[in-house]
């Protein structure tokens, strides 16, 4: 059983794993399964990786489908990357998150954990998104349907979606659920447009073509912010296809533009002009303001994002004395979101772009005690830093999937604060990550909250307070 370029004939997926993949057991070993399956399904699979303990594989046919699976409402689902659990029904995805927080919390992080409080879902499980990308190719992605229809060869321009895993081809996107209007309305006038007028679409191999990126904001506040990417200056062509669109949608508040002659995708180097409106959005987040830019990090769930700041709060408990550090702060928001119940906020972000638009945030929203600093946590982090600013009463920290480094963790064993909130968005690095920090802190309060509705990504709150030492009992 350990040889490779084994199939499984005939497996029962038992549960779900994490990282979306499927999970099922065979001879006391556990199968990791990719390929959509869901628990009740019976699958084969062919084996990648055959390990002693475990192995890994794709399902290659699936027998019997399960009974919970529902039909996916989205045209494009089965080859776009987004919104890969639609085959469940909202209600399951929650379930399965829950159980994933709790594995890992208590698989990886060998944890006791206090009673739990349900997964909080999203209000809206589609139209939940405030950010999209969509990306110009001249590869559009063709099914087997489009391309064998009387070998003629469709349209081979596309704007939409990467395809998971292969990188130079785009999938045409018609309607997309993740945003509200008008924002398919806009997507499909530029390409109309542009199909029509001959534009270049980008072709990644050649580095070459014209039109690049189209990024759409759309804001709980109504606004809505444009961000056309191109790959050279035209300005004739850049003002038509502009006019073209602002004449055609309502709604559009805001258009910029960018030029980007590099070979990679990322605007962060690159400063996005101005063609109509301000320049920016602004959204809310209960009563205070944010401003985003083009270039600005915000939750991409503005309603969900609410939610989880709340529970942040509730869990961090201010009574207004405390000193609060928010590490991995990006633009601020948490900071700004808990400086009322705070006697001082200290935030911490690497992006120095982010700690701007911390520093305007804050002033935008009238919260005169917060602090923001640019750098790496583990090198702000030092003994003087917390001597010059404080010890703090609370910290909150929201690092990304890898989970904060070694370093700063010992760093928070010795600084000793007596509650940590830990917002993260892999529970499996929080779990490794609350292990180390159990030698002083108990796991008091677990939440998690679905950001993201019909992906199998997981947002999760925790609160630890100091344990007592015998001295102190
Ligand atoms: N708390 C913020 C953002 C969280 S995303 C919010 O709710 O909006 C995680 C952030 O950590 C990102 O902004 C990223 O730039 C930042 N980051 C990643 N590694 C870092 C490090 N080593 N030091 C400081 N910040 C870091």
């Amino acid at each position: 059983m350990r040889k490779k370029n084994v199939v499984l004939e005939k497996v029962p997926v038992t549960a779900y794993a994490a990282e979306g993949k499927a999970l099922a057991r065979q001879d006391g070993k556990v199968i990791f399964i990719e390929g959509g399956v869901v628990p009740g399904d019976v699958v084969d699979i062919r084996l990648s990786k055959n390990k002693k303990d475990w192995a890994e594989g794709k399902a290659t046919h699936i027998h019997t489908y399960s009974p919970q699976r529902v039909t996916p409402f989205c045209e494009h689902f089965g080859v776009c990357g987004g919104c890969k659990w639609q085959m469940l029904p909202y209600s399951l995805q929650l379930e399965y998150k829950q159980q994933q927080v709790v594995d890992n919390l208590q698989r990886i992080g060998h944890l006791e954990l206090p009673a739990m409080s349900p997964i909080l879902g999203s209000k809206y499980s589609t139209q939940y998104r405030n950010k999209l990308e969509f990306t110009f190719s001249n590869r559009a992605y063709l099914t087997d349907a489009e391309i064998a229809e009387d070998g003629v060869i469709p349209q081979r321009n596309a704007l939409g979606f990467h395809v998971p895993k292969l990188f130079d081809k785009v999938l045409d996107i018609h309607t997309c659920h993740l945003q509200q209007e008008p924002v398919n309305q806009i997507r499909n006038t530029v390409k109309a447009y542009a199909l029509e007028h001959d534009l270049p679409f980008y072709d990644i191999r050649a580095q070459q073509g014209w039109l690049r990126n189209l990024v759409v904001r759309i804001c709980t506040t109504g606004e809505v912010m444009v961000n056309l990417v191109i790959h050279y200056e035209d300005e004739p062509a850049r003002k038509a296809l502009l006019d073209h669109l602002l004449a055609t949608v309502p709604g559009i508040t805001t258009i910029v533009y960018t030029i980007n002659p590099k070979k990679n995708d990322s605007i962060f180097d690159l400063e996005p002009r101005i063609y109509f409106g301000k320049g920016y959005v602004e959204e809310k987040l209960e009563d205070f303001v944010f401003k985003i830019g083009p270039k600005s990090f915000f939750q991409t769930n503005t309603y969900q994002g609410v939610t989880l700041y709340q529970v942040t709060r509730d869990f961090a408990g201010l009574t207004g004395t405390e000193i609060v550090y928010d590490l991995y702060c990006g633009t601020g928001s948490i900071g700004i979101f808990v400086s009322r119940k705070a006697a001082k906020v200290i935030g911490i972000e690497l992006i120095k772009e982010a700690i701007d638009d911390a520093r305007e945030n804050a002033t935008a929203n009238q919260v005169q005690n917060a602090e923001f600093f640019a750098g790496d946590v583990v090198d702000i982090c030092d003994d003087a830093f917390f001597a010059q600013h404080g010890q703090p009463g609370v910290v909150i920290t929201d690092p990304p999937r890898a989970g904060m480094h070694e370093k700063l963790v010992e760093k928070l064993l010795q600084i000793a604060a007596p509650k940590i909130v830990y917002v993260s968005c892999n529970p499996a690095t929080q779990a490794r990550d609350l292990a180390l920090l159990s030698k002083m802190y108990t796991v008091k309060k677990v939440q998690p909250v679905d950001m993201f509705p019909h992906t199998h990504h997981i947002e999760n709150v925790v609160l630890l307070e100091k344990k007592l030492l015998a001295s102190e009992k």
